[in-house]
């Protein structure tokens, strides 16, 4: 075995990597890696939370640090019947399913969690997967096949592409939420053949929201399109009931699948697809990446059933959470910052900058200051920008939107990026 050899071999590892080296591809992301950090700045990719006190607040590197990068947009992951509900889930049902939902690994509480999402969304199908990257996976490798063809927006998450790379379907992009190349685009393709158009309600980038009903009327002119629209970060926050920025624009019987996750407003983690199709239920049979894998723990579950549940009435939240993103995107904009976005069009703001060393800089002031934000680069960004993406919670104050937007007029004056 490759153990047994190398226990005999003499070499060093510098030496047997340089021998047979599948790593050889990353060198010069290594370098550029170990240049900047030859500055001597903090790794932004290597934040650890000694200690987390709330949605809004942590300790890092033993100071107290105002979070404004975590997705918590409702501030759940606090909450205490949300709390509750896992620690008594851990003590009934044990930690782990150890098994797939096909086998032994649907428990009450994963019925309990999919009745929840059919009641938020109103829809007749939920299926709840790992993650939401799985779900993406899932829904789009095994709903467009061969022959078949998925359009994208190009501006799309990673594990939308990643769900076209895992199936046989034909890849198609559109520009970044442009309708009339969506429409265009979809008239070239065989009018035979079945379409998957999948939209994104909040890109998570930039902040910007779809244009849905545009979208849709668009798609509408074509025959054989279903749309699944990923509200990953509409949900909680978008719409009367929350369910996402679909139901914010009037879209709701326009969408037929509609994919999220319970990493962001529901506060855990998981992933799921809600659909009204009569066939929907199939796809617990033939969907990969909800097979092959083990199901989410009995904790995690009940945590996310009751935090769907009380996400349903958070309308005070959601009004909270949108003062503080006009208040943060208007005082960033005075500041004199380029934002991903003209006017607060989510609960994400992304404070674009020049190049990798402003924004690494910026970051690291924030930081000092007590503000953890989340640094975006290529390949995660489009158009080679450096972000510093900020997201705001329904948790966060008015007082400390007031000291964020101080911070940041601290930390851009020192590293020149305002004036
Ligand atoms: N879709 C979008 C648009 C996302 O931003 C993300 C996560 N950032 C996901 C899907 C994946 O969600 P999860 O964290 O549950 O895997």
């Amino acid at each position: 075995t490759e153990a047994a050899q190398t226990a005999h071999d003499a070499r060093t590892p510098e030496e047997i990597a340089g021998a047979r080296d599948l790593f050889s591809k990353f060198d010069g992301l290594i370098a550029e890696r170990q240049a900047l950090l030859d500055t001597g700045v903090r790794d932004p990719f290597a934040i650890v939370m000694d200690e987390v006190k709330s949605p809004t607040l942590a300790i890092i590197k033993g100071k107290e640090t105002i979070l404004l990068g975590t997705y918590n947009y409702m501030g759940m992951t606090f909450d205490a019947d949300v709390v509750q509900a896992g620690k008594d889930a851990l003590d009934a049902f044990g930690a782990g399913t150890t098994g797939s939902r096909v086998l032994n690994g649907t428990y009450q509480g994963h019925r309990d969690v999919e009745d929840a999402l059919k009641d938020f969304f109103g829809t007749d199908h939920a299926m709840v997967f790992s993650t939401g990257y799985q779900a993406n996976l899932g829904m789009i490798s095994t709903l467009a096949g061969k022959g078949d063809y998925v359009v994208i927006d190009a501006d799309s998450h990673a594990s939308i592409y990643d769900g076209c790379f895992l199936g046989d379907a034909e890849v198609v992009r559109f520009r970044h939420n442009s309708v009339e190349d969506l429409d265009k685009r979809l008239g070239r393709l065989p009018k035979e053949a079945q379409k998957l158009v999948v939209l994104e309600g909040v890109y998570s980038m930039l902040g910007d929201i779809a244009p849905l009903p545009e979208m849709v009327a668009a798609v509408r002119k074509h025959p054989n399109c279903m749309i699944l629209c990923d509200e990953a970060h509409g949900m909680g926050f978008f719409g009367e009931h929350g369910r996402g920025v679909f139901e914010e624009q009037g879209m709701e019987g326009e969408i037929d699948f509609i994919v999220g996750t319970f990493s962001k407003s529901v506060g855990t983690v998981g992933g799921f697809c809600v659909s009204n199709h009569p066939k929907f239920n199939v796809l617990r049979l033939v969907c990969r990446p909800y097979v092959f894998t083990a199901s989410l723990p009995p904790s995690v579950v009940a945590t996310a059933a009751t935090s769907i549940r009380k996400l349903m009435h958070a309308q005070d939240k959601r009004a909270h959470l949108w003062e503080n993103s006009r208040k943060l995107h208007g005082g960033l904009k005075a500041l004199g910052f380029t934002l991903g976005s003209d006017t607060p069009q989510s609960a994400i703001i992304a404070v674009i900058l020049t190049d990798q060393a402003q924004a690494v800089a910026m970051w690291q002031a924030l930081l000092e200051l007590g503000l953890y934000v989340n640094m975006a680069r290529p390949p995660a960004t489009p158009a080679g920008m450096f972000l510093l993406r900020c997201s705001l919670c329904a948790e966060h104050s008015a007082a400390q939107v007031d000291q964020i937007l101080e911070m940041f007029e601290a930390a851009g004056k020192a590293t020149g990026a305002i004036a």
